[in-house]
């Protein structure tokens, strides 16, 4: 495995319509438990790992911690793996949880940032139980910029409840204000465990959220930068490359709770709990036959714009795309997939029904 996923599961807050494994507000006896099962992970892992292409540092909020300790992850990590020269290093803040001391440690030890904003507009904010504020981002994009750092990404979601897509292009014009290359931009779901899911919340209709799902198009293109994923945008040569090579089917390591792995043939997925987890409970493991593993990569490499060719699907998967011919055919009639030249890929109608995709390649 060339690429690692460190799962940090501690946040500020909860916000309303989250669901992912992460603890609010936790003292520091359990960070530091947390710490020493992480970096004790991070030695005895690292020998099912090669040189390291990339790694990703998501949570919860990796920058809720401590600059010691956030020091003290990636000294293990230099510690024990090695990564390679142009090693992409990611790491997800929220603004308003760094300061000085921290932006100083990031910027010796990673190469890009990830900012969770979701809205820049306050109404909207408050709504999704967001702290902090836009000047916050502001901040901390100066200081990186200062410290020699320009790999940026920003996090928005639409589709919140009294949401129009004017406010929401107006998000989408401020973020391009901040020059940054990527932009993550997720609708609005609520997990059922979230409190949002609880409340009676009336999110806009379908077709408000597929003209925000297009906005993004529409106004990022003013700065070249494009969507290559359902979700994600990106200037080019800018893109998340540890993210697309996973949707590519690459093997990975994940490690802290709920983190999954995946070694080519099976996935495994750490309990989401962190005294599961610090109690070395086995993961919950996902075997599943090798054609429908295949399956699940061919269709994952579908939610990009970047084609799939046979050589990079047999080296991933084990398998060529004839194996799915007929499903492939009428995807093809139905426009959403285009195949000419030994390459396969999705086209903007094959993103928007994605879903259409994977049920036809994986049943
Ligand atoms: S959305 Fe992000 S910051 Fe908010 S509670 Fe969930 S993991 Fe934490």
């Amino acid at each position: 495995m060339k690429r690692l996923y460190i799962h940090i599961p501690f946040c500020a807050s909860k916000c309303g319509y989250c669901a992912f494994y992460s603890i609010p507000a936790a003292g520091g006896e359990i960070i530091e438990k947390y710490l020493r099962r992480l970096c004790r992970e991070l030695e005895k892992k690292s020998r099912t790992c090669g040189e390291l292409e990339s790694v990703y540092v998501g949570g919860g909020t990796p920058s809720f911690l401590a600059a010691e300790d956030i020091e003290r992850i990636f000294t293990a990590l230099k510690a024990n793996f090695s990564l390679s020269n142009n090693c992409e290093i990611s790491i997800e803040c929220n603004p308003e949880t760094l300061n000085d001391e921290k932006i100083s440690v990031l910027s010796r030890s990673v190469n890009r940032v990830s900012f969770g904003v979701q809205s820049f507009n306050e109404r909207f904010r408050k709504i999704l139980g967001r702290k902090g504020s836009p000047e916050n981002l502001y901040t901390a994009l100066e200081l990186f910029r200062k410290n020699g750092l320009e790999n940026f990404s920003c996090d928005l979601i639409h589709g919140i409840p009294g949401q129009t897509t004017e406010d929401y292009a107006g998000d989408l014009e401020k973020f391009l204000q901040f020059n940054c290359k990527h932009l993550s931009s997720y609708s609005l779901t609520f997990e059922e465990a979230s409190r949002m899911s609880k409340e009676n919340i009336i999110t806009p209709d379908p077709e408000t959220e597929m003209e925000m799902w297009r906005k993004n198009d529409e106004i990022l293109s003013i700065a070249k930068i494009k969507r290559y994923e359902v979700s994600n945008f990106a200037a080019e040569g800018s893109e998340c490359v540890h993210n697309l090579e996973i949707w590519f089917g690459d093997r990975y390591l994940g490690i802290g709770p709920s983190a999954s792995s995946f070694d080519g043939k099976n996935r495994w997925t750490e309990k989401a709990g962190l005294e599961e987890w610090l109690n070395e409970e086995e993961p919950d493991r996902d075997i599943i036959p090798a054609e429908r593993r295949a399956a699940e990569i061919l269709a994952f490499g579908l939610r990009t714009l970047k084609p799939w060719t046979n050589e990079k699907f047999r080296e991933r998967s084990g398998f060529y795309f004839q194996q799915w011919e007929k499903a492939l055919c009428e995807l093809e009639r139905e426009g959403l997939i285009t195949m000419s030249n030994g390459l396969l890929e999705s086209t903007m109608k094959g993103l928007i029904f994605w879903n259409n995709i994977a049920e036809k390649i994986i049943n």
